[in-house]
């Protein structure tokens, strides 16, 4: 039996695991479950799925829920804390790492030290810390499977050892693709005043609000694009974003003999995440097949960066390597949380992300220390402009 963590399994990608191991219990042991602070939806998730740890990362919450699950009669083990989550991520034989934000690095990473399989959904931790998240899983040995849509698509239409690079592997350029959110045809006058319900009201995808916003602005094709750069061993400029409004196509590799490979389905995260709990093999997902007829369409077009400069900063921030990515991503994690609060208009966390890019420095960061610095200093100026923006 394979043990598995699924770290953030109340969230969209979490929910979506449980669902896929349910199907297989046969070949998957469930070790641990976690999340922030959802007592309620882990509790059930508990007794519905009966891991042998669970974990929040807020202390008093951890206590209720203990309380409750020995009312319930469940011998699960209750734990809190970073420390808890970074824990039952080491002691698993693979770990989908599920957490939303900054917030996964950690645990992410110690999943990666420890060896284990991991599934990369925290496409955060990646964008943090890129090259230290790299060299670790080179030094343990430890696999590590994109989960994110795209990712899992270029993996799969770029076989072999994709560590070795695009020009091993006879690969000119890879294809990014992207629905364009949900407002790819809204005029950009009116784009000032979208509320958080609609900014999160994707077309094709169920997913959390977080990653919803990012994909609203496009700065979660910029985040794909800078994580692309490190899972293939990538220069941006050999990255093309494409605009594909239906989902289907979930990204393609170009070779240089001109062939084009594509991985296709239904926008359903089960898939990637299936694959790549049965890497190298294949297993149900509960997914149903792609019917081609009632599709019908697949359009394809340039995104535009003047509508969505996010997309453009974030490939700044990949050329320019260093911390830039990690400012970035603080800066947005700001940002998104103001405008989900209602205290940021959506049109201004582009003009902010911009504002922290040109204050900040860009060090090298040569530790976790720096990332983390890089980190802080993002916020901290992201949250002085929130104040000068915002409402
Ligand atoms: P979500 O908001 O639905 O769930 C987030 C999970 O993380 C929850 O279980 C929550 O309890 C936990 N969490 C949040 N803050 C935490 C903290 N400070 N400490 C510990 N746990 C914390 O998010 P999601 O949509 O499932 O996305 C999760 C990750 O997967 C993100 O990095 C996202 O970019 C990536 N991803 C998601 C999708 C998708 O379809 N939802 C697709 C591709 C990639
Ligand atoms: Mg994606």
């Amino acid at each position: 039996m394979e043990r598995v963590t699924v770290l953030g399994s109340t969230g969209s990608i979490g929910v979506s695991t449980l669902d896929v191991l349910s199907r297989h219990r046969d070949t998957f042991e469930l070790y641990a479950i976690t999340a922030n602070s959802s007592v309620e939806a882990i509790l059930q998730q508990t007794l519905a799925h009966q891991p042998r740890y669970v974990v929040l990362r807020d202390e008093s919450s951890a206590e209720q829920l203990a309380t409750q699950l020995r009312r319930a009669g469940s011998e699960c083990e209750v734990l809190a804390g970073e420390a808890g989550l970074c824990k039952v991520a080491a002691e698993a034989d693979t770990v989908m790492a599920a957490i939303v934000g900054a917030a996964g690095l950690l645990p992410t990473l110690s999943a990666v030290e420890a060896g284990a399989k991991v599934l990369l959904a925290n496409k955060e931790s990646l964008v943090m810390a890129g090259q230290l998240f790299m060299d670790a899983v080179e030094r343990s040995g430890s696999t590590l499977l994109p989960i994110d849509s795209e990712h899992n698509a270029i993996f799969q239409c770029m076989p072999g050892v994709h560590r070795q690079g695009l020009d091993a592997q006879g690969v000119r350029r890879i294809l990014l693709t992207g629905s364009g959110g949900p407002f790819r045809q809204r005029s950009v006058e009116s784009l000032a005043s979208v509320t958080p319900d609609e900014a999160c009201a994707h077309p094709n995808w169920s997913m959390g609000r977080k990653i919803s916003v990012d994909s609203a602005t496009m700065m979660n094709k910029g985040l794909e694009l800078i994580e692309a750069c490190w899972l293939f061993h990538c220069p941006p400029e050999r990255i093309d974003v494409v605009v594909h409004p239906q989902s289907v196509i979930h990204s393609m590799v170009e070779y240089v003999d001109g062939s084009v490979l594509a991985q296709m389905g239904q926008p359903d995260m089960r898939t990637p995440i299936a694959h790549a709990l049965a890497w190298p093999k294949r297993m149900e997902s509960g997914v149903a097949s792609l019917d081609l007829i009632v599709q019908a369409r697949l359009d394809f077009e340039a995104p535009d960066e003047q509508r969505f400069p996010c997309l453009r900063l974030a490939r700044e921030a990949a050329e320019l390597g260093g911390s830039a990515s990690a400012s970035l991503n603080a800066a947005n994690e700001i940002a998104v949380e103001a405008f989900l609060a209602e205290q940021l208009p959506f049109t201004a966390i582009p003009t902010l992300l911009e504002r922290v890019m040109a204050d900040v420095e860009n060090v090298e960061p040569l530790t976790l220390g720096d990332v983390q610095a890089a980190d802080l200093q993002a916020r901290e100026r992201a949250r002085s402009l929130v104040r000068e923006f915002g409402f």
